[in-house]
């Protein structure tokens, strides 16, 4: 545990006709928080061929782009959390990166989240929670691997992701996850620790359920990693919806939700799929604190 020592200085000025009279108030607070720990790994790599997909306009015509595919280990004192699950591990290994039937994505991952964990001395059994910014193929990779930890899934999403149409729909999506049996259903935000330092925020629209996460650190101070609500810089800026999202207006609500939370809790944001902003991150064994 870590204890800050905040300063609150409040300062009360009056003044009237005869005196002037200046009232300074020193209230000294200790503040404790707890040591929470950031790590970023590499989940593999993602060519877009099409990048025309992550708009609803024609902008991207004919464009292609680079996307980072992250996930983080998040350490807190009262357990260990993984945000995200990288590529599928099939691709480890593969002596060329594989490109999706309809020529949109082309792949590839380096290694397997066991070896991945190494670098920083945990094992799969360290984990109490799983959680998925979404379920699409580049978050759910490694994600059945963590079948012991309890996975925290908003509703919607798990009502999606595992209806009956789904399962013979979209059955790699299904099958990706279909291992997680401990099962948190959020209704939500859902602050993990109860200490405000790990917080699940719902942002529906990319998909039924799609959350971001909000981050507390002690040194570092508040961050949010934006799963998929934006893909790259640009789209945040310009508020793009890719065409593949579920719902337009929600999509459209939870970035403006978003963007008023993190103004709010003045936090730094962090785009998954963004090259650069993954780029910034420490590379494991070091962290964000
Ligand atoms: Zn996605």
């Amino acid at each position: 545990m870590k204890k800050i020592l905040g300063l609150l200085v409040v300062v009360a000025l009056f003044s009237c006709k005869e005196t002037k009279k200046e009232t300074v108030e020193t209230v000294v607070k200790e503040v404790t928080k707890p040591e929470v720990k950031l790590y970023t790994f590499d989940g593999g790599t993602i060519m877009v061929n099409n990048l025309e997909l992550f708009s609803q306009d024609t902008t991207y015509h004919g464009k292609t782009k680079e996307f980072a595919d992250a996930f983080y280990v998040i350490k807190h004192p009262d357990g260990n959390l993984i945000w995200d699950a990288g590529l599928p591990e099939g691709l480890v290994g593969m002596p060329e990166p594989f490109t999706s039937p309809d020529g949109n994505f082309t792949v590839s991952r380096k290694d397997s989240v066991v070896n991945q964990l190494k670098s920083i001395g945990m094992t799969i059994g360290d984990f109490k929670y799983i959680a998925l910014s979404h379920t699409h193929f580049d978050h759910s990779g490694h994600a059945n691997t963590f079948k012991e930890a309890t996975w925290l899934v908003q509703e919607a999403e798990y009502d999606f992701i595992t209806s009956e149409e789904a399962q013979k729909t979209h059955a790699d999506l299904y099958n990706a996850i279909k291992e997680l049996t401990n099962v948190k259903k959020l209704k939500g935000d859902f602050d993990v620790f109860g200490d405000s330092t790990v917080v699940i925020k719902s942002m529906p629209g990319h998909t039924p359920g799609h959350q971001v996460l909000y981050l507390d650190l002690a040194e570092h101070g508040p961050l949010l990693l934006t799963g998929d609500l934006y893909h790259t810089y640009e789209n945040r800026e310009h508020k793009r919806v890719p065409v593949f999202n579920t719902d337009v207006a929600q999509t459209l609500k939870s970035m403006e939700d978003f963007e008023a939370f993190a103004k709010e809790k003045n936090a730094k944001v962090y785009l998954q799929h963004q090259k650069e902003d993954f780029n910034k991150m420490p590379k494991t064994p070091e962290f964000l604190n």
